[in-house]
Parts: structure tokens; C-alpha cells; sequence
């Protein structure tokens, strides 16, 4: 039995881009983390969740009556290349869920096994990679930056085979919705355009409902979505969150962050820095992540020119008067950013720029960076001088401190505490041996980012040297 109502508008709506599909079976599913407060906001019963019902619809076994699981198909630009056929090679659209607060939220499964987009690959995720996403996801909804969920992560009994053999398991997320700018790209391949009017239809009832009584409502939905990424990069970049992966397939048009493959936060500031084995060009190297954001959301507005104006220069026309705005409106969301994460009341652009410089030159760590300049603003300089010395860093912190800062304002939205990697790795590698301690451990710590507490000086310090270079891998 199950207690949850699933809906299904997408595989109703969209049926040319759903492939009805179920998941692989689990023997012996265990339960390896559960994010409980979602599950209480979803209005699903957390002690239900645990029990054998709960688990196996977890993994995707248990399907309520009526729900209709689907694979998505979507395309998708990897590292610029474009890929007509994407689509959920391991993972399951098990159906849309309508929470307390009547907000729709998809259930997703990722590791549930083969579906017809697989390709060459085996449908199967490995518990350390989905306990990643767990981790990172629920420390970026604690940091207030919008992004999918993890429901929680079920270990499958079954070994994976990557360079070696390791632990299966199935992540089970929540997000606004899986539509993303390779979901515009998939319609567009098919030539259909009442599909993709149906799609566009689809997402502005979803995400932006506003847009429909636009005089353009296409050109709205574009200009909706370019200022959701806009604000969701800014927040990204005044946190140092680095993606990794950012491919049209893995940009949403609700503006939530999605795929947790090779995402870190970096610890000494530096646009150069990129994680991911893959990125070989840095093109998705933290400092890049803006016009990369752009360039995909060219992507989409190509997609919805037909929709946009019969007339096709008139299309173009008015779309690139849309994208241009993305820039503007990502610099006032970042400045805006910025101006709180100094206490200030209003901007100071070169006085910033001048503080970034400082931090990439001395390689100062990002996130004490401005904890250590509230500490100053309460009169204690000694952190700030570690991580600014010389003679231009305090000259700095004098003309800052002279703006009379808001440190307490300053403290609600500079983190003590982010993933950070060598923890992040420690936490995984002891998950994926069965030890969970220092998982939940770190999750706690996460789930508070702001207020500092005594016993957790290990939570805020950066990588120690010897943990090196650090590289991400894709999980797949
Ligand atoms: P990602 O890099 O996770 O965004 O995935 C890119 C594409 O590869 C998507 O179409 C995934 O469904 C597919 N994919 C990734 N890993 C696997 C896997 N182990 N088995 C099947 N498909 C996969
Ligand atoms: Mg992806």
C-alpha cells in the first residue's frame, strides 16, 4: 500500500517525450539517509518512509495506483557539443506530488536501473556519488539557494562496476519540475512545433504562470527564466559554488540548481578554479559560470523563436533584446549580493572589485573571508589580517570599516559552514565502508549554516595542504 498520490501530468501532457518505464527491482533496499523535514514538508509521514512500504517506494518498486513512471526525454550541449538524444539513461519520472502548500513537486529517482535513453550505460548509480548529491543539495537549500532536493538515498544491495566494484544505491529527489533548456532542444529536434508549444505551455503554467497573460507570452516565459538564472548564478558565485557540469541538459527552466555530479566549493578565491576531471578547458571554471549561463540561455531562446514571432528577424530581433537583459540582471542580482555580504547599505563596485583582487592574490579563503571582515567590523582584526596581510589589506579594511558595516546583518548571510571537500570526501568514503557517523555529523552542521558553535572549528577551515589538488568525477 502506499500513501502518496502521484500525478502525471507531464507523461499526459508531453507523451512524445515520455517513455513509460519501471524500476529495476530491489531486493534488499536499506535506507542510508532520509531528509526528514522534506518529506514532513512534502506531507509525507517520515516513520512510513522508513518502513518496507516507504523504502520500496523509494527505490521505485512500490508504485502508487495511478502514478505513471516515465523516462524524460530531453538534449542536451555537453562541453558545447549538441547531443539530439539525451534523455534519463538511470533515472525515472515516478510522477508529480502536490504538497500541503498546493505546490507541485516532481518524485525522481536516479539509479533505478536502465531505461531506453541508457546508451552505453548501465542505469545504476553508486552510494557514494548519490550521497553527494544528499549532502551538497540539502547544505544549498540551507544556504538559501534554490535547487532540488534529496529525498533520501537507499542503498541497493547491488555492486556497480566503475574503475572498481562499489555499493548501488537510488537517490530519490525532488525538484519543481525536471524540465530543463535540453527539454526546449529535445521538442525542437522533432520539428514538431505544436509539441513545443505544448511544452512551453507546460512550463509557464508550472513555473511561470505570469507569463500567459504577457502580450508574448513565449518571449515572457524566456525573459522569466533568463531572471531566475540570473539571480540563481549570482547566489552561486557570492557562495563560491563551482558546478562543474553545466550543459544545457543540466540547466533548469525553474531556476533550482540540478546534478550534483562534479560540483565543489572552492576554498582560496580564484575564477580559474574548476573541479571536474573532465573540464579540461576550464570551461565551466567558477569565474566562467555567467557567460556560460548566457550562452545556454541562447540555446533556449533559439528553441522558442518560432513561438515568439511568425516573422523570423522580428523573433530574433526581440529575443536578443531578451538575452541582453540577462546580463544587467544577473549584475544587479550579484552586486546586490555583494553589498550584503559587506553590510553595506549601498554599492561600492570598485571597493569590491579592489577586495576580490586582494583575495585572489593572496589566495584567500572565500567563505572566512567574510566572516573574518564581520569579526573586524566588531573590532577584532586579528582573523582578517591572516587572510589579507600586508599593508594593502588593512588599508582596504580601513576604507570598508569607515562605511560603518552591518556586521550582524553580515552574519545572516556570509556561512560559517559550507561543504567543504576534504569533509565532503571523508564523509563519502566512510558512508561507502558503512560507517554513517560522520555523515549525519556533517549534514547536522550543514543544516545551519549561519550561527557559529563552539566544538565545530573543524567545519570551517579549508582543505589542509596535503589533501592537494582536488578532482571531481561525473558519478556516472
Ligand atoms: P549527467 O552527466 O549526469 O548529466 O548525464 C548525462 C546523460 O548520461 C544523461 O542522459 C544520463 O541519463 C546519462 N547517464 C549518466 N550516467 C548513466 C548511467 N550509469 N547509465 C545510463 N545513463 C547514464
Ligand atoms: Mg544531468
Amino acid at each position: 500500500m502506499s500513501i502518496v498520490t502521484l500525478d502525471s501530468r507531464f507523461a499526459r501532457d508531453l507523451a512524445e517525450m515520455a517513455v513509460p518505464w519501471k524500476a529495476e527491482d530491489v531486493d534488499e533496499p536499506r535506507l542510508l539517509a532520509l531528509d526528514e523535514d522534506l518529506a514532513v514538508e512534502l506531507g509525507l509521514d517520515p516513520a512510513w518512509l522508513r518502513g518496507p512500504d516507504g523504502l520500496r517506494l523509494l527505490v521505485g518498486g512500490n508504485v502508487p495506483e495511478g502514478a505513471a513512471p516515465v523516462a524524460q526525454a530531453y538534449a542536451g550541449h555537453q562541453f558545447g557539443g549538441f547531443v539530439p538524444r539525451l534523455g534519463d539513461g538511470r533515472a525515472l519520472l515516478l510522477g508529480e506530488l502536490v504538497d500541503p502548500e498546493r505546490r507541485v513537486r516532481d518524485l525522481h529517482l536516479k539509479g533505478s536501473g536502465r531505461t531506453p535513453f541508457a546508451r552505453g550505460g548501465d542505469g545504476r548509480a553508486a552510494v557514494g556519488p548519490m550521497l553527494r548529491e544528499y549532502v551538497v543539495s540539502r547544505a544549498m537549500h540551507a544556504l538559501r539557494i534554490p535547487t532540488t532536493r534529496a529525498l533520501a538515498v537507499v542503498a541497493t544491495g547491488r555492486p556497480v562496476r566503475r574503475e572498481r566494484l562499489l555499493p548501488g544505491a537510488v537517490l530519490a529527489r525532488v525538484a519543481s519540475s525536471h524540465l530543463r533548456v535540453g527539454s526546449f532542444q529535445y521538442a525542437t529536434v522533432t520539428g514538431d512545433e505544436g509539441l513545443l508549444r505544448r511544452l512551453a505551455d507546460h512550463a509557464i503554467a508550472r513555473h511561470h504562470p505570469e507569463a500567459a497573460g504577457a502580450e508574448r507570452p513565449y518571449l515572457a516565459l524566456f525573459e522569466a527564466v533568463a531572471g531566475a538564472q540570473a539571480r540563481l548564478i549570482a547566489q552561486w558565485m557570492l557562495a563560491g559554488f563551482v558546478h562543474g557540469v553545466m550543459n544545457t541538459d543540466n540547466m533548469t527552466i525553474s531556476g533550482e540548481t540540478i546534478d550534483y555530479g562534479p560540483c565543489a566549493f572552492m576554498d582560496a578565491y580564484d575564477p580559474a578554479t574548476v573541479f571536474s576531471s573532465i573540464d579540461h578547458g576550464g570551461r565551466y571554471a567558477y569565474g566562467n559560470q555567467p557567460l556560460v549561463a548566457e550562452w545556454n540561455l541562447a540555446r533556449l531562446a533559439e528553441t522558442l523563436l518560432p513561438l515568439i514571432d511568425g516573422d523570423q528577424d522580428r523573433a530574433v530581433e526581440l529575443a536578443t533584446v531578451s538575452l541582453q537583459s540577462f546580463r544587467r540582471r544577473y549584475d544587479e542580482a550579484w552586486s546586490d549580493g555583494m553589498r550584503a555580504k559587506l553590510g553595506l547599505r549601498q554599492l561600492h563596485p570598485a571597493l569590491v572589485e579592489e577586495l576580490l583582487t586582494l583575495q585572489q592574490t593572496g589566495r584567500a579563503d572565500h567563505t572566512s573571508t567574510y566572516r573574518a571582515l564581520a569579526t573586524a567590523a566588531r573590532g577584532d582584526d586579528g582573523p582578517i589580517r591572516e587572510l589579507l596581510p600586508g599593508a594593502l589589506g588593512s588599508a582596504w579594511v580601513a576604507r570598508w570599516l569607515a562605511l560603518d558595516p552591518d556586521a550582524d546583518a553580515m552574519d545572516t548571510v556570509n556561512p560559517v559552514y559550507i561543504p567543504r571537500n576534504h569533509l565532503v570526501e571523508e564523509a563519502l568514503a566512510a558512508a561507502t565502508g558503512g560507517d554513517l557517523g560522520p555523515l549525519t555529523q556533517l549534514v547536522e552542521v550543514l543544516d545551519d549554516p549561519y550561527t557559529r558553535r563552539p566544538g565545530l572549528e573543524s567545519y570551517t577551515a579549508p582543505a589542509p595542504e596535503q589533501f592537494g589538488g582536488y578532482q571531481t568525477f561525473c558519478g556516472t
